[in-house]
């Protein structure tokens, strides 16, 4: 077989996401290593997916003990695994019932089937419109694309479902002023991630449950990328004071293996029954085992505090080296999902300065059109932080001089 490049990716696949100009082969914690052994500090996370950081030894048991023991059986069966990854998502949040799927889109997919089941069968055919906001993102298959705010994601996909509305997001007057009693619910990400790192004000995240409460809607959160202890606690919903109806997870509860849920209460589980919503390898035991070991570890206290510390380190590195060179503003976020807005003359060319950092021995990622997104594994070192910042400075210093010289 030939030799795999980068230009062989134009050769044999179907345009998606734009590559990076390196193939990654090798990973261990935070650091990655591409086909000529270059090395790379990983603040990506694979977009805030391996919490744990590369080749975790629990997750590589996890999965080869399961493997050898079992893959899949039938999604009629249900298997030990999953049954036991069930019963810790509800032990650790306010979830009754949960299910299991594949990824962040489907996890949403099943969120709004609910929602819409539960206004159409307990109000009447007329209470099924999903409120949504500007610059939400809640995955690629037609109908989480259409909920997602995002007009570049839905262009050309016409014609796209009805019953959705978008309004500006953290504008509490905006919702209050749509809300009514057609409403079945109102997805909302606590942090818009691929919006640009938007953080939702907790005044925002009350009000928008009272608002739900208030016309019996659905308030559902989309913690595909803020959950699983990215944001310092196990989901993020926690740090608002609020407890919301439905909760998606995917991304980080896998730890790079592909696995997505949706919690809910036992009363809305009602909504559904046997026939009505599945996956065939929603739950599969090999998923399954590899986020029960992730859940282990990042409900450690212990894990959730190196977030709080590793976030304080590098906010603080990120408006340091924002103040000296001016290549992009202070960073906003939560917990380990940082965001740095690009400077005026940067803007439109983020994936320029990501790539400056690739040959740097950095790998970030860019949210937004605009923003800088750090979203690094939940257990990574002061040192691989320190380490990160250093090549980034690096990099600030080759695009943008530094502003104490420029003044001098
Ligand atoms: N919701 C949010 C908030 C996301 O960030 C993403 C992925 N970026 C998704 C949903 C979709 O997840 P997936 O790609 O696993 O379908």
């Amino acid at each position: 077989m030939s030799e795999v490049t980068r230009a062989t990716f134009d050769e044999v696949m179907v345009p998606n996401y734009q590559p990076a100009p390196i193939i990654p082969v090798r990973g261990q914690g935070s650091r990655l290593w591409d086909q000529q052994g270059r090395e790379y500090v990983d603040f990506a996370g694979g977009i805030a997916v391996t919490v744990l950081g590369h080749a975790h030894p629990k997750m590589v048991a996890a999965l080869t003990e399961q493997a050898g023991r079992l893959w899949h059986v039938s999604n009629v069966m249900t298997n030990e695994p999953a049954l036991r990854l069930a019963q810790r998502l509800v032990a650790l949040t306010f979830a009754e019932r949960v299910f299991f799927c594949n990824s962040g889109a489907e996890a949403n997919e099943a969120a709004f089937k609910l929602a819409r089941r539960w206004g159409n069968t307990r109000f009447g055919p007329h209470k099924n419109t999903i409120l949504s906001f500007h610059n939400a993102f809640h995955g690629r298959t037609l109908f989480t694309v259409s909920v997602g705010g995002q007009p570049k994601y839905t262009q050309g996909f016409e014609p796209l479902p009805g019953g959705i509305r978008h309004l500006p997001f953290n504008d509490a007057d905006a919702l209050a002023a749509a809300m009514n009693d057609t409403v079945c619910a109102v997805v909302m990400e606590p942090v818009q991630g691929e919006g640009g790192v938007m953080p939702a004000t907790a005044e925002f995240a009350r009000a928008v449950r009272a608002l739900c409460d208030k016309h019996q809607a659905l308030l559902i959160y989309d913690e595909v990328q803020t959950g699983n202890g990215r944001t310092g606690t196990l989901f993020a919903y926690e740090q608002f004071g609020i407890v919301p109806d439905v909760l998606t997870t995917a991304k980080g509860l896998g730890g790079g293996f592909p696995i997505g849920a949706m919690l809910t209460t036992r009363s809305l589980a009602e909504v559904l029954a046997f026939g009505t919503h599945g996956s065939t390898y929603g739950g599969n035991p090999l998923a399954c085992a590899v986020a029960a070991a992730v859940l282990d570890e990042v409900s450690n206290p212990a894990l959730l505090r190196n977030v709080a510390e590793r976030s304080a380190q590098l906010r603080a590195g990120l408006d340091v080296l924002s103040a000296r060179y001016g290549l992009f503003g202070p960073a906003r976020g939560m917990g380990l999902l940082l965001g740095a807005p690009v400077a005026e003359a940067w803007k439109g060319r983020a994936k320029d300065i990501v790539n400056a950092a690739l040959a740097e021995g950095l790998w970030l990622l860019v949210a937004g059109p605009d923003v800088l997104r750090f979203a690094p594994a939940l257990n990574i070192t002061e040192a691989d932080v320190s380490e990160g910042l250093a090549r980034l400075e690096r990099v600030c210093a080759a695009l943008a001089a530094p502003r104490e010289a420029a003044n001098a």
